[in-house]
């Protein structure tokens, strides 16, 4: 097992926490992993002077030297790949492939938006008269607090850490409580930026408000829940600092009559998208709409494929499904399900334990027969259940898809190129895929529409995110103009 990193990251030392102790549990054994101590009210408050303390530097460096230096932070990450995705099993329960994944998608946004970054400062526009210059700049909106949750904590968090500080930001981060150890890790991998630019503080929600609430925070990148997004808004929103939320998703992934012919290759997508990560994504499969004359057939691959995946120890290669982060996460989930049952839905396959003997599983599950008004159907699940409804064609599914107060993602299945034009122009998703589920490109922005969030993370959205936008009026002739005083 590595080394476990505990310390935080404040102004380019590595110190320990004063604040409470969180501890840490590995889902899989529930055992404790380690103790972090999170930052006191003083820590934070020295990790935002700090950050603070190095915006004027950090803004100053010419934008290919933060380039290079991003690039260099995404090749340090690359070369601890193994031990981070380790620690990152151990915290979170993810199989280790999946974690593996997810470190080199987070290399992969450090790469990307360190070109971005020096490609981009603002543009010049049309003067109003021959002897000007108007330029509209982007500057960095100085220190910004990114509070990520525990189901992809470092690739949630260098969505937000790559563009922020490739823009000229300075930075406070801070990891889920659940999940802080493979974020403290990178501590050591800023020693490069000037101290100061990159901070990392541990803690609960307690430490989220107090970033969120900070008078020197300009702008809080938030992931998380719904609720909590809501309240770092209202914190917010009070000295009008700038927001970035991406929330919660109830995802719908509709399968038409036309790929009949691939049913199983839709229902492998299907399930994928379900169950990766214990269902614990945020644009997890939440609610399938499938056209009835493909319904059975759609439902019996389903049921096959979901009954062949391997469920047990996330740091076993070949394992498909792990453990879910948390008993707490676990029977949320199991009450979902058991409230759909009550009321009239069949578990067609999984939903117990799996046949483990400890760690929080919850075996994949299809489920049949719940009806709309179900919590299984309207509200997010975080969890590796499939709810699988029969619709009698695309205008029944489209209104469905579009009834809840959720906007992340969707996903269709059809080849009909007149279905994916009416899907696309009329689910109300912030990404919509065909045929390939949950494919991130660091290049598409990414975030939702309603409730589940409030501005895009990647692409040059990602970045803009980070920048505030100031309009330069240059006269070239020092000449008084003839529409001043006087007007007679
Ligand atoms: P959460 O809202 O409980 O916590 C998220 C983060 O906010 C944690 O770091 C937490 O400590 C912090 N926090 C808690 N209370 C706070 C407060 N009052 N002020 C500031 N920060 C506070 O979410 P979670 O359980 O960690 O994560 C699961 C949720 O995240 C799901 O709803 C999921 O859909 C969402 N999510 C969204 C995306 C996306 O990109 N839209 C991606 C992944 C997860």
């Amino acid at each position: 097992m590595p080394e476990l990193e505990t310390r935080l990251l404040i102004g380019g030392e590595q110190v320990r926490g004063d604040g409470d102790s969180l501890e840490i549990e590995n889902p899989y054994t529930e055992g404790a992993v380690a103790t972090v101590g999170a930052a006191s009210p003083e820590q934070v408050d020295a990790a935002v002077a700090m950050a603070r303390a190095a915006s004027g530097e950090w803004a100053r460096t010419p934008a290919v030297e933060r380039g290079e230096m991003l690039h260099e932070v995404a090749a340090r990450i690359r070369a601890r790949t193994d031990e981070l995705a380790e620690v990152m099993t151990l915290e979170g329960g993810k199989p280790r492939i999946e974690n593996a994944d997810e470190v080199g998608w987070t290399v992969a946004a450090l790469d990307y938006y360190a070109e971005i970054g020096r490609d981009s400062a603002g543009r010049v526009i049309p003067s109003i008269e021959a002897s000007q210059l108007a330029l509209v700049l982007k500057e960095p909106l100085g220190v910004v607090g990114c509070i990520v949750p525990w189901n992809y904590p470092l690739l949630l968090l260098g969505w937000k850490l790559a563009p922020a500080l490739a823009a000229g930001n300075t930075l406070v981060c801070k990891p889920s409580e659940l999940t802080p150890l493979s974020t403290l890790m990178l501590g050591e991998l800023f020693d490069h930026l000037p101290a100061g630019a990159v901070n990392i503080v541990a803690g609960a929600g307690t430490v989220g408000a107090a970033i969120s609430e900070h008078e020197d925070v300009d702008c809080v990148a938030f992931t998380g829940s719904v609720e909590t997004g809501k309240k770092v808004a209202r914190a917010c929103i009070e000295r009008v600092a700038r927001i970035n939320l991406e929330m919660g998703g109830k995802d719908p992934f509709i399968v038409c009559s036309d790929v009949a012919s691939g049913i199983e290759t839709a229902a492998k997508g299907g399930a994928w998208a379900a169950f990766l990560n214990a269902g614990q994504v945020c644009t997890s499969a939440e609610r399938f709409y499938v056209m009835s004359d493909v319904y059975d057939d759609y439902l019996n691959a389903f049921v096959d494929y979901t009954s062949s995946l391997v469920i047990g120890d996330p740091l076993e290669a070949g394992t498909d499904v792990g453990p879910m982060v948390s008993g707490g996460q676990r029977q949320k989930v199991a009450d979902q399900v058991e409230a759909a049952v009550a009321s009239g839905a069949e578990v067609v396959v999984g939903g117990g334990d799996g046949g483990q003997s400890h760690g929080h599983f919850f075996a994949p599950a299809v489920v049949t027969g719940a009806s709309a008004e179900t919590s299984l159907l309207s509200e997010e699940t975080f969890g590796p259940v499939a709810p699988l409804v029969p619709v009698k064609d695309l205008d029944e599914a489209i209104e469905l898809a579009n009834s809840t107060r959720f906007g992340l993602g969707a996903n269709v299945y059809t080849q009909d190129f007149r279905t994916i034009l009416r899907c696309m122009r009329e689910i109300k998703a912030g990404t919509i895929w065909f045929n390939d589920p949950l494919t991130d490109n660091d290049a598409g922005p990414f975030g939702g529409f309603k409730q589940s969030g409030l501005g895009r993370e990647l692409g040059r959205e990602g970045l803009e995110a980070f920048q505030e936008t100031k309009h330069a009026h240059i006269e070239s002739e020092l000449a008084p103009k003839e529409w001043w005083y006087p007007y007679r």
